[in-house]
């Protein structure tokens, strides 16, 4: 494709875009409320598309963990570790990951993105072989393109399907890398960790569990679907990221493997891009400790989490498999689901609209998310927009 072409085409999608009454992916926040609330076009609206999961983004101590940091160590590092100095802070949130995970090392990227590009190029290199869910992150398929290394995509969430192309690869099944995430983000649903654990038992490989949308929401201690699922131990690398449970930005890979340590030296992820800023490390740090702190957050999140899926169950709505904070509404139609997505937010309520290509399977989706800081009220006020939307526009259906 040439570079004309390839504008055409960029140029094509946001017309297509453009001619929807209201484009979803250009809706401006103009002022942010609090965790759970934002002005958007003149009206306060309820944020139930966020991945603030604990609602931590306006705690007060990360806040103020932050505004410390930033007068005492000034506004950034202003480069990469690797070439301008790590700052104590940077190792010490390392060292807390390390010890949150109960794993002996911990690495700190600038964002998740980077982290599980970081983490895959150091792991893989040509001619390995690398199982990846096909419903997986961009970051974790981009990661392991650019490692050269063989991909081999197995249906997501399909253990057996993972079984058997581990089967198919023989004798190299022993070094392959297992790439899947813990809680899907889009349709709210889980991995079958468990299953995958039990499968590298008996094929041999390496278990690397993106738990983005799972830290602190899953697990007695908030350690992610893996601790959940009673795996943590058999997972060989956890990735991350600072930006959704924790509220600020960054990412980080754990693990068992003292292998990890030499990811400094082999991660161009890691080596070419500026490290987090003191007042990022401060706050992610402090988020971090309210994680272990505060498991009445965790409660709290999975409380919204019931009472929002059994209201949209009610509606009679087509829902994802899993209770999470996440729920993942599928819709037949594109122009139902931008329809009732646009209601949504005409009621007060931000959620997010998923349109093919992004959307599993080539369907729509919207997808709505609960924090630990939703109240009861606004909760219930999500699940009466969602009465309206499927009122006007899915009259088929239970409502
Ligand atoms: N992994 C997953 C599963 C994600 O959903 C995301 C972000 N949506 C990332 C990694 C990247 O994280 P970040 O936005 O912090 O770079």
């Amino acid at each position: 494709m040439s570079l004309s072409e390839r504008f055409r085409a960029a140029a094509a999608t946001r017309d297509l875009l453009a001619a929807l009454p209201v484009n979803p992916t250009d809706i401006v926040i103009d002022e942010v409320v609090s965790a759970t609330e934002a002005m958007i076009h003149g009206r306060r609206t309820i944020m139930a598309g966020t991945n603030n999961y604990l609602g931590l983004t306006f705690d007060p101590q990360c806040i103020e963990a932050g505004q410390r940091a930033l007068a005492e160590a000034g506004t950034g590092t202003t480069g990469s570790r690797m070439a301008n100095g790590t700052y104590r802070a940077h190792l010490e949130l390392e060292q807390e990951l390390a010890a949150f995970f109960d794993m002996p090392h911990a690495m700190v990227f600038s964002t998740g993105y980077a982290a599980n590009l970081g983490s895959l190029v150091a792991l893989l290199g040509e001619g390995d072989a690398v199982l990846l869910d096909s419903e997986a992150h961009a970051s974790l398929f981009d990661g392991c393109r650019m490692s050269g290394a063989d991909i081999f995509r197995f249906k997501h969430n399909d253990p057996d399907g993972l079984a058997k192309r581990l089967r198919r690869l023989g004798e190299r099944a022993r070094d392959a890398l297992i790439v899947v995430e813990g809680l899907y983000s889009i349709r709210g649903d889980c991995a079958p960790l468990a299953e995958y654990a039990a499968i590298k038992a008996e094929h041999g490989g390496y278990l690397f569990v993106d738990e983005a949308h799972s830290l602190g929401v899953f697990g007695e201690h908030g350690r992610g679907l893996a601790e959940a699922e009673g795996v943590l131990e058999q997972t060989d690398f956890v990735v991350g990221t600072f930006s959704k449970s924790l509220g600020s930005i960054g990412g980080f890979c754990a693990s068992r493997h003292a292998e990890l340590g030499l990811f400094r030296y082999a991660s161009r992820p890691y080596i070419f891009t500026a490290s987090p800023c003191p007042s990022v490390i401060a706050t992610t740090r402090e988020a971090l400790r309210q994680v272990t702190r505060r498991p009445e957050l965790r409660t709290r999140v999975w409380h919204n989490a019931h009472r929002l899926y059994g209201a949209l169950q009610r509606l009679g709505l087509q829902l994802g498999p899993h209770v999470s904070p996440v729920v993942g509404v599928s819709f037949s139609e594109r122009t139902v689901a931008l329809r009732c997505w646009q209601s949504l937010l005409e009621d007060g309520v931000y959620t997010n609209l998923i349109l093919p290509p992004a959307a599993p399977e080539g369907g729509s989706l919207i997808r709505v998310s609960v924090t630990a800081a939703h109240d009861d009220a606004q909760v219930d006020a999500i699940a009466a927009a969602f009465e309206q939307a499927v009122r006007r526009h899915l009259p088929g259906c239970a409502a």
